[in-house]
């Protein structure tokens, strides 16, 4: 047996993960997230709530997703077997849905009547919108004005289910300035409202819950590789904005020493470029924000700062606090992609695969032919594609005067 086991992957009661993580909020939201804790907990042991999740997992998301051996992508890298995890074959194509179904069934066994989010590029409030519907409960969500504006589409998807979409006009109009307002939401709502979170970050319990839900793409992945290889990956790589696709599938391999983690933060514009990235690891330093302590981007005055990526659902300014344990405890390894790597890699698997990933799973794609060098013929890898591509058409196109030749 693995004494080591669980030694880096359960928070301790305060919810944190080494130095990060933890409750950072103000006294009147502590007893909401004190509640919060106690019905997960509660969940976490029912079996009946579990059967639930994998039910609606079936039916209504499409799981399991497959695992796809990109045969052309590993050709044309010459090394390692290069696997896709398919995620973007789900309902609403991509990762995101796995969590709002777990979260939905946790807020209905805890009698509330409302759900409230906060989206970015609207990713997750389409997928919080679904559910919401399916389960006829009203949703508001808040999204920075700024948002709104740029990504009217999803918008317009998430009042088509019957969502409320409120804009946040305050501050820069963007994610952080929802995030703001969704809590103060929370806490004038006390006794109906349910606060649903779209990545492994906030405050305990969220960061473990949602990486909860999520590690149903990595179990799977298990089961998959060992079936059709015999043996488990060599390394699983995933892209990262607040963290939850990649601690998903990092989760199940955590205790198997001899799988490497691979996290790819986006470098948007580079490293060097002030507020022209989102590498809250590789390009932040360790704070406070939205409740936990985590590597954030900020300025030398810890003014949090916006971040760019081409790629919307990756410019979250923080990274769960689980990352932020793996990275300085070294057990996974953070890399970074600029804006224009991935969309090399984007047009590279529409080529090769004839598959159109989302920009944020691009991220790794970009990553992962140095990686299959790196380990070499006859070694695995195992990369979460972690979402569709049809959003970002017209932002690739935007950016490319042509196809590809
Ligand atoms: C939102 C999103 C991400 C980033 O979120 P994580 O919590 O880091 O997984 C990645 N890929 C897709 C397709 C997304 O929609």
């Amino acid at each position: 047996m693995n004494l080591l086991r669980n030694s880096y992957n359960q928070p301790d009661s305060e919810g944190r993960f080494g130095q990060f993580g933890g409750r950072y909020v103000p006294e009147t939201l502590m007893p909401l997230v004190l509640e919060l804790t106690t019905a997960w907990e509660d969940a976490k042991r029912s079996s009946e709530f579990w059967v639930q999740y994998h039910s609606l997992l079936t039916s209504f998301v499409g799981r399991p997703s497959p695992l796809y051996f990109a045969e052309r992508l590993t050709k044309h890298y010459g090394g390692a077997k290069i696997y896709f995890k398919r995620e973007e074959l789900n309902h609403t194509g991509a990762h995101k849905i796995n969590n709002c179904i777990g979260q939905i069934l946790l807020a209905r066994r805890m009698g509330r009547t409302r759900i409230i989010a906060e989206t970015g590029a609207g990713q997750h409030g389409v997928a919080s919108a679904t559910v919401c519907a399916k389960f006829n409960l009203p949703l508001v969500v808040y999204m920075g004005a700024k948002d709104v504006e740029r990504q009217a589409q999803n918008v317009f998807r998430m009042k088509l289910m019957g969502a409320e979409v409120l804009p946040v006009t305050g501050g820069a109009g963007t994610l952080k300035d929802a995030l703001n307002e969704a809590l103060r939401d929370w806490v004038t709502n006390v006794h109906d409202t349910y606060y649903m979170i779209g990545t492994s970050a906030g405050m305990h319990p969220y960061p473990e819950m949602v990486r909860d839900f999520q590690a149903v793409i990595g179990k799977e992945t298990r089961e998959q590789i060992l079936e059709c290889e015999g043996c488990l990956p060599d390394a699983v790589i995933a892209c990262v904005g607040g963290g939850s696709n990649a601690i998903g599938m990092f989760h199940p391999f955590i205790d198997d020493e001899t799988v490497r983690l691979i996290g790819v933060e986006a470098s948007g514009h580079g490293l060097d470029v002030y507020n022209g990235h989102a590498a809250s690891l590789n390009g932040g330093r360790p704070g406070v924000l939205h409740g936990n302590r985590t590597y954030l981007l900020q300025n030398e005055d810890g003014q949090i700062l916006e971040g760019h990526s081409i790629s919307a659902g990756l410019d979250y300014p923080g990274i769960g606090p689980e990352h932020s344990h793996l990275f300085d405890t070294g057990r996974a390894q953070y890399l970074t992609c600029t804006d224009k790597e991935a969309l090399d890699a984007f047009r590279l698997t529409c080529r090769l695969e004839g598959i159109i990933p989302a920009l944020e799973s691009s991220h790794a794609i970009a990553k992962v032919g140095d990686l299959a060098k790196e380990v070499g013929c006859g070694g695995i890898i195992v990369l979460n594609l972690s979402g569709r591509g049809d959003k970002d058409i017209d932002t690739v196109a935007t950016h490319i005067e042509s196809a590809p030749a």
